[in-house]
């Protein structure tokens, strides 16, 4: 082990999921590049805490504006890395990137504020009180590879904003994107040093949860996510966890199907079903289903599988042989318990590798691990129901709980549905969209995940809060201190009584024996 951990031998190989051909070999970092990669940075944020908050955000300005004037290749480099139609890495991964700066330039100056705590109980108003937050120094942050560039983007540009340094380490199937990140923020004159990234597998993740990191930010598969809740808890190192989902549609028998249909195909087959947010179950109400079905499979027909780099695609490779081999696993398992396949359910080896056909699946069930377990690929099972009571229970029967669609014309009723699904993020009439707005927590409860990333909610995750107390009267001793014996205790239950005593008598008098006590003190 301690050998693995100081080699810099292993390597990491990048290839393009649609054709296989290898894009760079790059070597994995180790516990001495990692510790020297945390090192420098807590040296930089020293600097970068001093540096002044509008001039933090200038950096991010030009960052927005380098990004807008490449966003052609870095959506190109994204989709041959990852596999994903470069409209797609356009609008989820640039787009996304874009409008989180917005977001950061107008409320990092309003979270960094301080912020008065007022007090309502009469005696704490001897005090004043306020928040501050301060950066929490090195933030570690763990990434996937199914939005190479947007997640670890948004995450980074938080903390920095915030006066932190970051060590990212991206996924071992896409760095270069995240190399690319590195590569526009210091052009956008980020100071060096602030932004570190360590290229690695998972024993290099590993490597950096036990560095001497303040704060971590893992967006990952649940079984993961648990290993470093454990590694995490060792040290009190605080950490936000975003995990995997199962995440439910439900359509109600007064939606609009041809609405619905089309945001179930693009839910459950945009980046190829490997979103955390896409449509991995979905519930159609049974009046509707065998119109609902019909559409579905109509608009898969005509999707168009094919690599990235083509324009016409809309359906791209899954990353990898691993991930190919759990989406026929799970089309294996619902086949051999009656499940049946409306079109779909294999590879397509003549356009790449790691291809597979945009599969629909009927007469699924919960005993399915299709409908139990994150898929992470092109397919949409479809299963009836008799009533919202019903559909709520089905959407709720998952260890997940990150998003979760309603569909309905009556958006009234749907907002009464969306209050009772179990989950970070419910839509009304649209699906995964939420991903893509700034000012929108990001974020999932049970096993989906701890904390929250994106808007106001996720900023405070990237900040220690502060509480300072000041108080206003420093020459007087306080009366709840010594001096303790029957006459005080008399005189503090006075004290709860005027504070809390319900007939008026009562607060009266123990006004009385309270203000006793502040002549004990010998300052009134
Ligand atoms: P993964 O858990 O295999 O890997 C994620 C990252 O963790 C990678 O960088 C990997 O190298 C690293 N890692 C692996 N083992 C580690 C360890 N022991 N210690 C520290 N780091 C380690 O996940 P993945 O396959 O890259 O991504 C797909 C998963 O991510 C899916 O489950 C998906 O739902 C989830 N995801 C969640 C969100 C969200 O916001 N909730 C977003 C995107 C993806």
């Amino acid at each position: 082990m301690r050998d693995l951990l100081t080699s810099t031998e292993r390597t990491v190989r990048v290839m393009n999921p649609a054709t296989g051909e290898s894009l760079a070999e790059l070597p994995c970092a180790g516990a001495e590049q990692v510790a020297a990669a945390v090192n420098e940075a807590r040296a930089a944020q020293k600097r970068w805490a001093d540096v002044a908050v509008p001039e933090r955000l200038e950096v991010l300005r030009n960052f927005q504006r380098l990004l807008h004037e490449q966003k052609d290749e870095v959506a190109a480099l994204i989709s041959d890395e990852a596999g994903k139609p470069r409209v797609e890495a356009l609008l989820a991964e640039v787009v996304v990137t874009l409008d989180a700066v917005n977001f950061y330039v107008r409320e990092v100056p309003r979270l960094l504020r301080s912020q008065r705590v007022p007090h309502a109980n009469p005696v704490m108003k001897t005090k004043r009180g306020w928040l501050v937050r301060e950066p929490y120094g090195v933030v570690g942050i763990i990434s996937p590879w199914n939005y190479p560039f947007s997640i670890p983007a948004s995450e980074v540009m938080g903390a920095l904003a915030a006066g932190n340094a970051v060590v990212l380490k991206p996924s071992e199937l896409t760095p270069l994107s995240a190399l690319k990140l590195k590569e526009l923020l210091e052009a956008a004159r980020l100071p060096k040093g602030l932004l570190q990234v360590v290229i690695g597998d998972g024993l290099t993740g590993a490597t950096l949860v036990a560095a001497p990191i303040d704060k971590l930010i893992f967006t990952g598969s649940v079984a993961t996510g648990k290993k470093i809740a454990a590694a995490a808890a060792e040290k009190m190192l605080p950490v936000v966890l975003e995990l995997g989902g199962k995440d439910p549609m439900i359509v109600l028998q007064d939606a609009d199907v041809e609405v619905a249909s089309s945001a179930a195909v693009w839910g459950a087959f945009m980046n190829a079903g490997q979103t955390c947010l896409s449509v991995e179950r979905c519930y159609v109400h049974k009046d509707i289903f065998a119109a609902f079905v019909d559409r579905c499979v109509h608009k898969t027909e005509r999707l168009r599988v094919g690599k990235g780099s083509e324009e016409t695609t809309d359906v791209g490779p899954v990353i990898s042989q691993q991930q190919l081999r759990t989406v026929e696993a799970h089309v294996a398992d619902a086949k051999a318990q009656g499940a049946r396949v409306l079109i779909g359910g294999h590879r397509l080896p003549d356009i790449g590798p790691n291809f597979y056909a945009p599969t629909v699946l009927v007469d699924v069930h919960h005993g399915m691990r299709v409908m139990r377990e994150e898929t992470f690929g092109p397919l949409l099972p479809i299963m009836p129901f008799a009533s919202d009571d019903a559909a709520v229970t089905l959407a709720n029967d998952s260890q997940f709980g990150l998003s979760a669609s309603v569909w309905t014309r009556d958006r009234k009723r749907g907002e009464a549905l969306a209050g009772r699904i179990e989950a970070g993020t419910v839509m009304v009439n649209d699906v995964i969209t939420c991903f893509g707005i700034g000012e929108a927590p990001h974020g999932g409860v049970k096993a989906s995940g701890i904390g929250r990333t994106h808007g106001r909610i996720g900023l405070e995750e990237l900040v220690r809060t502060k509480y300072i107390d000041s108080d206003l009267l420093p020459g007087m001793p306080k009366v709840w201190w010594y001096g303790y014996g029957a006459e005080f205790r008399a005189q503090m239950r006075g004290f709860t009584d005027a504070l809390f005593a319900r007939p008026l008598g009562t607060r009266a008098r123990g006004l009385m024996h309270a203000l006793k006590a502040f002549v004990r003190s010998g300052r009134v």
